[in-house]
């Protein structure tokens, strides 16, 4: 199949296993509650949901959770992202163009061009747009008025979005990472869904190595099913799962090749660090954005990696992960 095409593929299932309604979100329980009782309340009221910011890392629900709460109040949703806003002219566009009470997701909004961003501040603040016709001194500004909306940005790097954009959210929720247990309720409901039959155990194993992250839980399921189909009966047992992802290299942690790669580096080269993120990534041969968004994070996390101000360095615990000797 061409890599296109594969994508395409991916993406549909993905799509297709996506919770459609609150209930169906698992996990987050606190989040959950909270957008529950918000949710409720601008039905009751009949106005329009409170700007929403959602931060975490790729794959933790942000995207599934816009299309739930437009799914929740019945209205419509327009989704776009940072940088595919290039100019002003652009989000004027999309701004006029919602209904009352419609949703607008900006996936990525930390990467939205300071022009842009400005134009959405008197949007959010009174919906409201500030629109400059002519140029020079017979420019003027024109003020055109917006239906109520509600904007909901995604972020994974909170510290990037500006503090005027930031403070003009009224509900700001960070998405953690999942546990294993969850991760376990993911994989058994995406196994529902696709027609695979997954043992409980099976569930477990792959929650347990699917590094918090509900999107990896439903990957590993499809490469797990594969190796199950091709080497089993097609049924996803606790020593199947093992056996897949052993043969994938995503150790029981979850850690992959490249997160094992980079704490090898990190310890092999640099003497555990500290060492800049840019010559991090140039010794592991990946771009320093998904170094910092995808796979920092996790080792962050599971306490094989720190952030310190002259670098990054690798931590004790990296080298008993690896047996390699300090
Ligand atoms: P993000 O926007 O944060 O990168 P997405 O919302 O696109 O992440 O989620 C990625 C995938 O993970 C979705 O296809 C969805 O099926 C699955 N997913 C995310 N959160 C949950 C959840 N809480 N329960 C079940 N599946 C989830």
């Amino acid at each position: 199949m061409p890599v296109t095409e594969k994508h395409e593929a991916a993406a549909a299932i993905e799509e297709s296993v996506r919770p459609r309604s609150l209930d169906d979100f698992i996990g987050q329980n606190e989040l959950r509650a909270n957008l529950r009782v918000y949710l409720d309340a601008a039905r009751e009221r009949g106005k329009a949901l409170d700007h929403t910011l959602f931060y975490g890392n790729p794959g933790l629900g942000k995207t599934t959770l816009a299309q739930i709460m437009a799914a929740e109040l019945g209205v419509n949703l327009v989704c776009t992202s940072g940088p595919v806003l290039e100019r002003s002219g652009d989000l004027a566009a999309i701004l006029t163009n919602l209904g009352r009470h419609d949703i607008l997701f900006v996936d990525e909004i930390h990467r939205m061009p300071i022009a842009v961003e400005e134009v959405l501040y008197p949007a959010m603040e009174d919906f409201k747009l500030d629109l400059v016709i002519g140029q020079g001194p017979a420019a003027r500004t024109v003020k055109i008025d917006l239906e109520p909306f509600t904007l909901v940005g995604a972020t994974t790097r909170m510290g990037l979005v500006s503090s005027p954009l930031r403070d003009r959210f009224g509900i700001v929720a960070r998405l953690e990472y999942y546990t294993p247990e969850d991760l376990a309720r993911v994989v058994s409901r995406t196994g529902r869904i696709l027609g695979v039959d997954v043992t409980p155990e099976g569930a477990a194993e792959i929650g347990r190595r699917s590094r918090g992250t509900p999107r990896i839980a439903n990957r590993l399921l499809r490469r797990v099913r594969d190796f199950a189909l091709v080497h089993g009966d097609g049924r996803v047992t606790e020593q199947g799962a093992a056996a897949a992802l052993e043969r994938m290299e995503v150790d029981e942690l979850g850690l992959d090749q490249m997160d094992r790669r980079i704490l090898e580096v990190l310890i092999q080269h640099y003497d555990g660090g500290p060492v800049g993120v840019k010559t991090l990534a140039v010794a592991c041969s990946e771009e320093v954005r998904t170094l910092e968004d995808i796979y920092e994070p996790y080792l962050i996390q599971c306490g094989f990696l720190k952030r310190t101000p002259r670098g990054r360095m690798a931590t004790q615990r990296a080298y008993r992960h690896l047996h390699m000797l300090s």
